[in-house]
């Protein structure tokens, strides 16, 4: 069977046209693909013979709601979805004050196994397609009765260890014809996939590169996050650099305070040294615990003191605005169907928490 929604539309038209079909035709199938509808039968201008023919060669990939959280304070909505084959993601929509942002996931869990992450500790098991992390936006589109302006490939597993599809949807995502998202309104998240890096970095789109530090130096991050071991920071900043001269886009590095761990003013001190000089942000995320890890976010007053040093050394900080904090909205716990201490507290103060 084919996946027809992972199509360009001049795959599209090949196809189409071992069928007999001009290619006008194809230009029509495109626009339904991407409008999210489920079935051939709803591609309305399509004969019934033709949608018969393409239901014998190929499905629609989409996303069916398994379970569903609503924050009460921020409409932010956390979503489990389940594909075809029964394998389940998660991702988040949230609402800004200049649209709506959906975080989605671009595998079934992840290989790279970070200390903190509820994905990370739950192994791989597989990696999406284009048409899934499609389905995913279609399935909050629908759900919500919206438009999402903004994506962030930040959900259940490492985009650059997809890349041949993440690229793929990047490309389908942001065509004219389908949901036309640019790529200024996209950000890709990774931990550090180096010649991957590279890869992005020569395909010149004018994506947000995401990088995912949390920490200043390799002995802690080899100890949180295993890819250091094969890609050091030294090697990693590199790789940021060429990024930055093939794009000139500013990089964002993600860093996520852990209580002792990597939280300490010296800690802050060589992070400012090493990105020194460069176009870069950082966002300082306090830890979500997870069960199991042992880790704890750090006090308020650690994740002050820390922006205080890097901003003092020019470098631009934002301490990340939790939203659906009542809803635990970072990635891999709903999956896992196991309750973090703050998930725990989330149900006992249960506000206003919507189950499906
Ligand atoms: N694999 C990619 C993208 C998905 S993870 C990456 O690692 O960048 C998305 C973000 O969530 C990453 O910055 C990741 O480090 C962060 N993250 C994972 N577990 C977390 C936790 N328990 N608390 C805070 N951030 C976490
Ligand atoms: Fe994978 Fe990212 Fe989680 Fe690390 S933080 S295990 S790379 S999803």
């Amino acid at each position: 069977m084919i996946d027809i929604k992972s199509l360009t539309l001049e795959e599209l038209q090949a196809e189409l046209k071992k069928m007999g079909q001009p290619s006008f035709r194809a230009g029509q199938i495109f626009k339904w693909l991407h409008e999210g509808v489920k079935s051939f039968d709803e591609m309305t201008n399509i004969s019934k013979s033709l949608r018969e023919e393409l239901g014998q060669k190929c499905y629609i990939s989409s996303a069916t709601i398994e379970k569903k959280l609503i924050s009460d304070y921020d409409d932010t909505v956390k979503y489990l979805f389940s594909f075809r084959d029964g394998e389940t993601v998660e991702s988040v929509l949230m609402k800004y004050h200049h649209g709506y942002t959906s975080c989605i996931s671009t595998q079934v869990g992840c290989k790279m196994g970070c200390t903190f992450c509820a994905t990370g500790m739950g192994g791989y098991v597989r990696n999406l397609t284009p048409s899934e992390m499609l389905a995913q936006l279609q399935a909050e589109q629908a759900d919500r009765n919206i438009r999402i302006s903004n994506i962030v490939l930040m959900g259940m597993g490492e985009p650059l260890d997809n890349f041949d599809n993440v690229i793929r949807f990047l490309k389908l995502v942001s065509d004219d014809k389908g949901m036309n998202i640019g790529m200024r309104h996209i950000s890709l998240s990774t931990c550090g996939v180096v010649p991957k890096i590279y890869e992005l970095a020569d395909l010149k789109l004018q994506l947000t590169l995401s990088v995912s530090l949390h920490a200043p130096n390799d002995q802690i991050r080899s100890k949180t996050m295993p890819v250091n071991r094969r890609w050091g920071i030294d090697e990693l900043l590199e790789a940021c650099r060429y990024y930055l001269k093939m794009t000139n886009r500013r990089i964002s590095f993600e860093y996520a305070m852990i209580d002792n761990v990597n939280d300490s003013d010296a800690c802050a001190r060589e992070l400012a040294k090493r990105l020194h000089g460069m176009l870069a942000h950082v966002n300082l995320i306090p830890v979500n615990a997870v069960n199991g890890t042992g880790y704890k976010k750090s006090k308020a007053e650690r994740l002050r003191a820390f922006s205080n040093i890097l901003e003092k050394s020019g470098i631009t900080v934002t301490v990340r605005r939790t939203l659906g904090s009542d809803i635990n909205a970072s990635c891999g716990q709903l999956r896992r169907g196991t309750k973090s201490e703050a998930d725990k507290k989330g149900a006992e103060n249960d506000a206003g928490i919507q189950q499906k």
